[in-house]
């Protein structure tokens, strides 16, 4: 991507209805604009980030053997009522007219609507178990929307939903879907720490929330360290292997970890001093196992063998697709700005071209972005060297490849790395394969 003729509307100033970083660098870095309270647009280098996010969320869930699909935003409130929680659900929920005076709300969450859908097409304990997901847009009414994406009154969720025969194979489901977390946080180079929870709005008898610290967090928690060091990615527990999952799910609990609610004084105390890690915690996902809370109001139910019914078991699965965006740059930023995991980021590399106009300069920034267009930023704007320097810092992109006049007029360019500040001076060759 060309920045001379992209939309990144960088800014110099701090915007003063930021009250936290990730919020200030998500507008500083031209990666969304608010549109009303609330409610973002998402501009190319923030929808690049977005996407990138969601990629690893869905090639995670379908690895775990879930299915996409794609419910609408628009659901109809007589769904609500059939779980009766039309009433329940409170302020939060945007609710609309249409023209024949029928009721219909914003999707705040999909269990109503998946628990129909399963009904109309699952007949049999044959077709069972399945877990099924979508990546799409909610709305809720939040009082304070806040912290730019981070609380946002719009935004993007991936939400999962998981129906069983019994409590035992309802109990398989979460802890797959436990592991296929742990796995897209790592990958997405953050960690967060899965917490038992409360179960709040969707109701329930299990439930964990993931939660990575940040100062900024609306919760106080507390964690074993141990759990930072944990290695998901390279463990060979197998999605397929109830045995495997229940020695997951049993590593987990050796550790302790709890939100204040939660808290408990007594065992907090045998966790070693050292290990003891209290701060405060951003939510980035939740899952819930909630038995026959949705299938039975609303009368969904499989013929078993005999042709007996059996209502299933569901759980739910929720993670903050575009909170994860803010959350990842709380996590990863200095004073300069973002510094993307690299699994994350909009481009690869930022390719500076010094001095715009230049002979030798344009010819190696040509040479060099026409080998990984899809990869690169090139900063090809008539601008000052400092302004591009700090433009690119605030961005965060992985790797620098700066080219300037001396250099380039001799076959060199300079590599920066983002995230430690090192920096080599190399030919274009080295320099190449030193970032791809
Ligand atoms: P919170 O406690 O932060 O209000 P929640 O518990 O109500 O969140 P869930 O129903 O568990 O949210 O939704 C699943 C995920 O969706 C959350 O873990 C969070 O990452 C994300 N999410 C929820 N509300 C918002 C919001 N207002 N803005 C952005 N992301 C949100
Ligand atoms: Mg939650």
């Amino acid at each position: 991507m060309r920045l001379s003729r992209s939309l990144v509307p960088t800014l110099k100033q701090t915007p003063a209805e930021a009250q936290i970083s990730s919020h200030r660098l998500m507008l500083r870095a031209g990666l969304v604009r608010q549109t009303a309270s609330g409610i973002y647009a998402w501009l190319p280098l923030g929808l690049r980030v977005l996407n990138a996010i969601s990629a690893i969320v869905r090639a995670e869930q379908n690895a775990a053997g879930a299915q996409e699909m794609l419910m609408p935003t628009l659901q109809t409130a007589d769904l609500w009522r059939e779980s009766g929680r039309y009433d329940a659900y409170g302020p939060e929920m945007l609710r609309i007219r249409d023209r024949h005076e029928r009721d219909l709300v914003y999707g705040p969450t999909n269990e109503e609507m998946i628990t129909d859908l399963a009904r109309q097409s699952i007949q049999s304990y044959r077709e069972l178990p399945q877990t099924l997901y979508h990546i799409q847009w909610k709305f809720r009414d939040e009082m304070r929307p806040r912290f730019g994406v981070m609380r946002g009154r719009e935004f993007l969720m991936k939400d999962a939903y998981s129906f069983d025969l019994d409590y035992a194979g309802a109990v398989n489901s979460y802890r797959r879907m436990m592991l296929a977390y742990m796995r897209i946080f790592q990958r997405l180079g953050i960690r967060a720490i899965p917490m038992l929870a409360d179960t709040g709005p969707i109701g329930g008898d299990l439930s964990h929330e993931f939660i990575i610290l940040a100062p900024t967090g609306e919760s106080q928690v507390f964690y074993d360290a141990a759990l930072e060091q944990l290695d998901y990615l390279r463990s060979s527990y197998a999605y397929d292997s109830p045995a495997d999952l229940a020695n997951f799910h049993d590593l987990i609990n050796t550790y302790y970890a709890a939100t204040e609610e939660k808290h408990d004084q007594a065992r907090w105390a045998t966790v070693a001093q050292a290990s003891r890690r209290e701060g405060r915690g951003i939510e980035v996902g939740q899952i819930f196992y909630f038995g026959q809370k949705y299938s039975k109001p609303m009368g969904f139910s499989v013929a078993g063998p005999g042709g007996r019914p059996i209502v299933p078991e569901m759980g739910s699965y929720g993670i903050g697709v575009s909170r994860l965006v803010g959350a990842i740059i709380e996590a990863s930023h200095d004073d300069a700005g973002i510094i993307w995991p690299e699994s994350v980021a909009p481009f690869r590399a930022a390719l500076l071209n010094l001095r715009a106009g230049d002979a030798a300069c344009d010819a190696v920034c040509e040479d060099v972005y026409g080998r990984h267009p899809g990869a690169m930023l090139l900063d090809d704007r008539d601008e000052r060297a400092g302004a591009k320097f700090a433009d690119a810092d605030l961005l965060g992109l992985p790797w620098q490849i700066i080219v300037g006049p001396r250099g380039a007029a001799a076959g060199r360019v300079e590599v920066k790395r983002r995230a430690t500040g090192e920096r080599a001076e190399l030919s274009v060759h080295d320099a190449l394969a030193k970032v791809f």
